[in-house]
């Protein structure tokens, strides 16, 4: 008997979030025997209560400023334009429904066990699946994938528990007209543009002095800037002290001595990864100080047989990401060439605010930090549309260059579609090209995202 057949699968994998569906299915058809575990929703954060459903409120929040801009263009609108929550919120979860099918038919087709349960490890190669009904099932797999990704965390403070979070914000009852988001992360900035733009009145407290630290400086004071302008309620160098419920809402106290009222709180502080329950200590293992699982570059726990990827070990905490790492994990342990390992260095990402924020690579700080010398490239302008369309919003573009080799090390965008300007971007910035491949490159006019390549003066 072979040594695979010692055990029920080849794979187990604990989550059917992005990476671990992704590993399920590419492991698999390696020849591999997959299953994989899930309790809840197929898909994780990003399909169910993450990336998905935001953008998607992300669009519907643009449409306000679209009616708007139209009027200039020549558009005449019946009347004022109004908004129905609930069709939104409905058709997201039509939309999410649909998806949920698309993972299913994935996994089937690919021939990878599911079962519906709650995994807890047991031993080196053994998970315990529990089900509703209370019946538990032992499996056995020669590896063990976590991949249970990440849970929202919320301090403790009096009142805490009246907050919400990323889980349940897309489905509330109705729109609160007043609406406040804690926090200065992704989350809490891409919420505080969506409500705002949906019509609540929208804050966002957050406890240092400019919001999304470790973007970069300029950037950050930007977006500061064009939020205000459309009206988003920034607070900063404060935090929330209470909350109390009153028969018109919640009264939020805050550390800087003032009060607010509003009809929903979202807290949107981090988070964690998501380990309970799945018996981390009876197989040895405990999270670091990061809260995250130690892996070496094949993705294997102090266990060996158990790997993990994804928001449970310390790397960026983003659905490519974890997608990626998947790729790698099934090249390391099912197929036949030794993988490159992954740059997590130059990774591109957006936060869907209002205008967007598109990002790769190093910020103005961290590169004068790392190379001495830099130059910075930089425009800011009113992008053609908004000359007609009487919008005084203006678009960011910046790129970071090393002096000594010429070589663009980061790039930064805040304006329309700046996520899918910045993704073009990200690979010349991967593939290490210079600032004069930018200059050799044509733009294409008219565009905003030509300023990329049009540059030529350095503003520092
Ligand atoms: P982040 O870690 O990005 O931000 C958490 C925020 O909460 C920070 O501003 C932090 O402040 C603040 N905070 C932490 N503890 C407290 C506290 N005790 N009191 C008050 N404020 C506190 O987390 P998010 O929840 O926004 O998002 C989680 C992750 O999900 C992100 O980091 C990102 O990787 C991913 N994500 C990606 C998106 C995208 O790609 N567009 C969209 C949404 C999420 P401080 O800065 O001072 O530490």
């Amino acid at each position: 008997m072979s040594k695979v057949a010692e055990y029920d699968y080849d794979l187990l994998v604990i989550g059917a979030g992005s990476g671990g569906v992704r590993t399920a299915r590419m492991a698999a058809a390696t020849g591999a025997r997959v299953a994989i575990v899930e309790d809840r929703y197929l898909g994780g954060t990003c399909v169910n209560v993450g990336c998905v459903p935001k953008k998607l409120y992300a669009y519907a929040s643009h449409f306000n400023s679209v009616f708007d801009d139209a009027t200039g263009f020549g558009w005449q609108l019946p009347g004022e334009a109004s908004f129905d929550w609930a069709t939104l919120r409905d058709n997201k979860t039509s939309e999410i429904k649909r998806l949920n099918g698309i993972y299913l038919r994935l996994l089937e087709t690919a021939g990878v066990s599911l079962y519906h349960g709650r995994g807890r490890l047991e031993g080196a190669h053994t998970v315990a699946i529990s089900r509703q009904q209370g019946e538990e099932q032992r499996v056995t797999a020669q590896r063990i994938l976590l991949a249970t990704g990440g849970w929202p965390w919320v301090p403790t403070f009096p009142g805490s528990e009246y907050t919400l979070t990323s889980n349940q914000i897309f489905d509330l009852d109705r729109l609160p007209e007043r609406f406040l988001v804690l926090g200065g992360g992704y989350i809490a900035v891409e919420f505080a543009s969506i409500f705002n733009g949906l019509g609540s009145e929208a804050h966002l407290i957050y406890r240092g002095d400019l919001f999304l630290k470790g973007f970069d400086n300029e950037v950050r004071e930007f977006t500061r800037q064009e939020m205000d302008r459309q009206g988003v309620h920034l607070h900063f160098d404060t935090n929330i002290e209470a909350i109390e419920k009153n028969e018109a809402g919640y009264q939020v106290a805050l550390t800087n001595g003032d009060t607010m009222e509003v009809d929903a709180v979202l807290a949107a502080t981090g988070r964690r990864a998501n380990v309970a329950g799945l018996g981390l200590a009876s197989v040895g293992l405990s999270l670091n100080e990061q809260g995250k699982l130690d892996v070496n570059e094949r993705f294997e726990t102090d266990v060996p047989s158990i790997l993990a990827l994804g928001d449970l070990i310390d790397t960026p905490e983003l659905t490519p990401v974890a997608i990626a790492e998947a790729m790698l994990l099934v090249d390391h342990h099912f197929g036949t060439v030794a993988p490159e390992p992954l740059d997590y260095t130059r990774v591109p990402t957006a936060v869907f605010c209002h205008p967007n924020i598109g990002t790769v690579g190093l910020s103005e700080e961290a590169a004068r930090q790392q190379f001495g010398t830099i130059r910075v490239y930089r425009t800011d302008f009113r992008a053609m549309k908004h000359t007609l369309s009487g919008s005084q919003e203006r678009t960011l573009m910046k790129l970071v260059v090393d002096e000594a080799t010429d070589v663009v090390v980061g790039a930064h965008m805040v304006g329309d579609d700046a996520g899918e300007v910045i993704q073009g971007i990200a690979i010349a910035v991967r593939a290490g090209l210079t600032k004069k491949d930018f200059d050799n490159t044509v733009g294409i006019h008219p565009t905003g995202a030509e300023e990329f390549v049009t540059m030529r003066t350095p503003a520092r």
